[in-house]
């Protein structure tokens, strides 16, 4: 939120709170070395305060990893932070062709990785984080609580103390469930469905040739999952949605904004017009069953009329939703929709904003009751799926500003995308020819039109209503 808008007082109160003095020696803790925790540390660095960067991988961005060979739909201009990209100049890398769209292993393998390097002993690689809290301090005492250090449990049970608390743990490894309710479907557990983008043409061909495979979803990785499939021959395709028609997931067809995404909406719907892939609408799964071989997926709707379907494989590409559970001890502020902070929920609502039309937004917006505990990057976002890394540099640079104590620039938030949209239509459409496009994200190739502007904190959306 700006200065000019209506939490200034909870403002002011935080500013007050996060500096103050018995914590000051101990280092930030950074959670997650995605490429939002990643740009954490970076401005961390830059502004010479003490980090330690808390990874529960092997190697850095391992979410990103799990995503390795699908290309993403903003260029490489929009997936490197300004920080990171001065530290790195510095040692001497050269950025890649800023136009250029990476697959998720080049972001590592051409920014990540070289810029981890840059941190050496500073990125903990096998340190889950199993829970926060504040040292002698459980979510109901108060008096004192902003001068304890936060407590960091490691999932290995070491303890470590912060002075404050970056979450940039993601979203990713918290898929959401197959049942049409929110809650898991019976048996769901038990049927272990495949976690969304699997690497059909590639690592994972052998898994789904020749095998009747169930995508549920319809979003853009399950598009992309389907259009994959739809190239292994003797592979019977079955879609479910839960909407009575496929139509926002093919978007415009050829009248579409942007050709590449028309493109991808308009191979979709062939295939399922030729009957290539069987579409299943008004599917609201309830219940999975197996033998041995194979598993049944029930669908029953609100009226209680039930469909069935059975498979060999089944892909659960129904988006993905924040985990709070290791901050449970902490006094978080949270929408009760999205799970994002109440102050952002309004800016990023998925009803009202594309990924391109999130305001800029920073610490005043991200601060939660507790001070210095920030959620960031996709997390920051709960439930929301328009999160764009641009926007997650943006973020870590104003709260490591209001880290250190400089607010003039944690308030001065700027997000400076093109009017003519992050999403580069004319490359894609090239380069998708080769690897098929994904997102994971609303507002990517299969979306609704991205009516991007350079946008600025003084004409950010819905604040305080
Ligand atoms: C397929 C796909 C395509 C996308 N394409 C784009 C795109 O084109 N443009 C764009 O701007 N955005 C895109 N996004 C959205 C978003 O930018 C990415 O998801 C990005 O990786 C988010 O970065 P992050 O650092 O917030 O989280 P993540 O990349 O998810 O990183 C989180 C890190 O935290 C670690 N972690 C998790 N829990 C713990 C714990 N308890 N303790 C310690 N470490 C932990 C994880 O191992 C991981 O390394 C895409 C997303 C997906 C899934």
């Amino acid at each position: 939120m700006s200065a000019s808008c209506c939490g200034t007082t909870a403002s002011l109160e935080l500013e007050q709170t996060v500096n103050s003095g018995a914590t000051s020696a101990l280092p930030v803790a950074v959670i997650g070395a995605g490429p939002v925790g990643l740009a954490a540390a970076a401005h961390l660095a830059e502004r010479g305060q003490d980090f330690l960067v808390l990874e529960a991988g092997e190697q850095v961005a391992v979410s990103v990893a799990k995503w390795g060979h699908v290309r993403v739909f903003s260029p490489w201009k929009y997936n490197i932070d300004a920080a990171a990209q001065r530290l790195l100049q510095a040692d001497g890398w050269t950025a890649p062709d800023p136009d250029w769209l990476p697959t998720g292993a080049e972001l590592i393998d051409d920014y990540l990785a070289p810029l981890a390097k840059l941190f050496g002993d500073k990125i903990r690689l096998g340190a889950r984080v199993s829970a926060i809290s504040r040292l002698g301090y459980d979510r109901v005492r108060t008096n004192g609580r902003e001068d304890a250090p936060f407590l960091i449990r490691l999932e290995s049970g070491e303890e470590l103390q912060a002075r404050a608390v970056v979450d940039a743990s993601g979203t990713y490894t918290n898929p959401n469930v197959l049942g049409a309710s929110g809650l898991p479907a019976h048996g769901e557990n038990t049927v272990g469905a495949d976690h969304a983008l699997p690497d059909v043409l590639g690592a994972d061909r052998e898994r789904y040739e020749g095998k009747h495979t169930l995508v549920v979803g319809a979003g853009h990785s399950a598009a992309t999952t389907l259009l994959a499939l739809a190239q292994l021959e003797d592979t019977p395709i079955t879609w479910a949605i839960r909407a009575g028609s496929a139509g926002r997931t093919y978007g415009g067809g050829d009248a579409d904004a942007l050709p590449a995404r028309g493109a991808l909406g308009t191979r979709l719907r062939a295939h399922v017009d030729s009957d290539r892939i069987r579409l299943l609408t008004g599917f609201f799964v309830h219940s999975v069953t197996t033998d041995s071989e194979q598993a049944t997926v029930i669908s029953r709707d609100p009226s209680g009329a039930e469909q069935s379907v059975t498979v060999d494989r089944i892909v659960a590409a129904t988006g993905y939703r924040p985990d709070h559970s290791i901050a449970s001890e902490l006094r978080l502020d949270l929408d009760p929709i999205l799970g994002s902070t109440r102050q952002l929920a309004p800016l990023i609502d998925p009803n009202q904003h594309s990924c391109g039309t999130v305001p800029a937004h920073g610490a005043d917006e991200l601060a939660h009751p507790e001070p210095g505990y920030y959620a960031v990057g996709v997390k920051s976002y709960g439930r929301a799926p328009t999160f764009l890394m641009a926007t997650g540099y943006e973020q870590v640079r104003s709260v490591v500003a209001a880290l250190a104590g400089d607010w003039e620039a944690a308030r001065n938030v700027q997000l400076d995308l093109p009017e003519t949209g992050v999403c580069s239509s004319s490359l894609a459409e090239a380069q998708e020819q080769r690897l098929g496009l994904a997102t994971g994200i609303s507002g990517g190739l299969l979306a609704a039109p991205l009516p991007l502007a350079t946008v600025s904190a003084s004409n950010g959306g819905g604040c305080c209503g």
